[in-house]
């Protein structure tokens, strides 16, 4: 049997990092023998639907790679693929489902406050006065237009025993389950229904998600169970942790899959790092492209104790990624980064200056905010021992070089530096001393994305003895 797995994320506006490494999982099962990936909405929270997030969903899925073989926009066999345009089909077994004992229906939901009628101690297991109600009078008051949800049926004695891939063989006593809402008042099912009902009918061979689910996982195979339903294979994956105790959660502020791109960190580094949270290939290796992890997965290599998400980790990544874009791959992902610059620079010079000095995009800022414009800066910033250079070299220093830079017309990093250093040796000066001096003219700054005769190169010849003459007179 083709092996097919699902991602059923639920519309909330942004990507969290925990449910795109279970897209992730979910995929490299698929992938990794031959099988299909199925994208389905969960909206049935319509309190908690966000305009526009099913789009966040896709755009994410699409940027780093995962492509879906069946979904909302493309269609498939097995359709319709967002759960709120299934309320029939969920209203047809979850009737079915009561017929076949699995389930019964309850008036008791005075509101449509699912989560109060869910959470009244009233409606738990034997005690719930609905469940005596005969079938066929029940019936009746449904035809006469009574409210009513359709509850779960649980009245097992014993244990449940499952197996996990990742956490084994799971024991929960049937004691411990609560007859929770299958259908609401609304028509509309709960997720602990429709994960069920889209599971089979979808074709489902492997369900991965957060280990939150294992406690509900004897009550779906009972649903499975009452409808004779083979139950998928179940693969629980632990949660990434922000620390030993906390989860990493959007709510509490930690970065969703949008704020780390927005920060400057590449799709395919965020991949890579996620991919090692909770799984690893058995070796040393730790960078990997999607079309490589589809060739090393194997779920077996899943791990069950929690992983920390390690922000210095990825950062480190990331950087290993940045370099190995080839230039014009970098110059692309750059690009925005320079949109606030109106002079006209060597934007490619920039580009290969940056490459190799910075981990995330986001550094771009910083590495060029003199460029615009030389920041206001103290004199002293020319005094520099190991250079051998004060005010005073760097003023004598910057009147050599003006008159000589203006005459270049080679004006190549190479060239330059020949050009500066025949001028440092001609006035019996050390390089450091002309080259120093020069780079601060130009930036105004300490740290900067190259040496002289790269910023020279970045800022061009106009640009770049302008402020050599801006620093003479600053000096002078
Ligand atoms: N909509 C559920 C969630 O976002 C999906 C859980 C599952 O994969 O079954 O948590």
């Amino acid at each position: 049997m083709k092996t097919r797995t699902r991602f059923a994320p639920s519309p909330t506006g942004y990507m969290h990092i925990g449910n795109l490494r279970t897209a992730l999982y979910e995929y490299l099962i698929a992938k990794s023998t031959g099988g299909d990936f199925i994208l389905r909405i969960e909206d049935t929270d319509q309190k908690r639907y966000v305009e526009g997030a099913t789009d966040i969903i896709f755009q994410t899925l699409k940027r780093v790679g995962m492509l879906w073989d069946e979904g909302p926009d493309i269609g498939g066999n097995f359709g319709p693929y967002v759960q709120s345009e299934r309320k029939p089909i969920y209203a047809e077994y979850a009737h079915k489902l009561v017929e076949l004992g699995g389930a019964y229906y309850c008036f008791c939901a005075h509101k449509d406050e699912e989560d109060e009628v869910e959470n009244n101690p009233a409606h738990t297991k034997l005690k719930d006065p609905c469940k005596l109600i005969p079938l066929e009078e029940a019936k009746k008051r449904i035809a006469n237009g009574e409210s009513f949800v359709v509850r779960q049926n649980i009245n097992k004695k014993g244990t449940s025993i499952f197996h996990d891939v990742v956490y084994g063989d799971i024991e929960i006593d049937y004691d411990e389950l609560d007859e929770g809402v299958l259908l609401k008042s609304d028509g509309l099912p709960t997720y602990n229904f429709a994960n069920v009902i889209d599971d089979h009918l979808m074709h489902i061979s492997h369900v991965v998600r957060g280990n939150e689910y294992i406690s509900s996982t004897p009550k779906y195979n009972l649903i499975y169970e009452a409808f004779g339903w083979e139950p998928p294979v179940y693969v629980h994956v632990p949660p990434v942790m922000k620390d030993a105790q906390h989860k990493l959660s959007k709510r509490n502020g930690d970065a969703s899959f949008q704020d780390l791109v927005a920060k400057g960190y590449l799709p395919e580094a965020i991949l890579n790092y996620i991919a090692l949270l909770g799984w690893n290939p058995g070796d040393e290796r730790e960078i990997f492209s999607l079309k490589e992890l589809e060739q090393v997965f194997s779920s077996e290599r899943l791990n069950k104790s929690p992983a920390i998400f390690d922000i210095a980790k990825l950062t480190w990544m990331n950087g290993c990624y940045i370099r190995s874009l080839s230039p014009e791959e970098f110059d692309a992902v750059a690009q925005p980064y320079y949109a606030n610059i109106t002079i006209p620079i060597n934007k490619k010079a920039l580009s290969s200056a940056l490459q190799p000095r910075i981990e995330t995009l986001g550094e771009i800022a910083e590495q060029i905010d003199f460029l615009q414009a030389v920041p206001d800066y103290d004199l002293a910033l020319y005094e520099n021992k190991k250079m051998k250079t004060t005010p005073e070299v760097a003023e004598k220093a910057l009147k050599i070089v003006l008159p000589i830079l203006s005459e270049v017309t080679d004006w190549s990093n190479d060239n330059l530096f020949e050009v500066l250093k025949a001028a440092a040796v001609a006035n019996e000066m050390k390089n450091g001393q002309v080259l120093y001096p020069v780079r601060i003219a130009l930036s105004g700054k300490e740290t900067t994305p190259g040496g002289a005769t790269e910023l020279a190169v970045i800022l061009g010849k106009d640009e770049t003895l302008n402020r050599i003459k801006a620093a003479i007179q600053k000096l002078a």
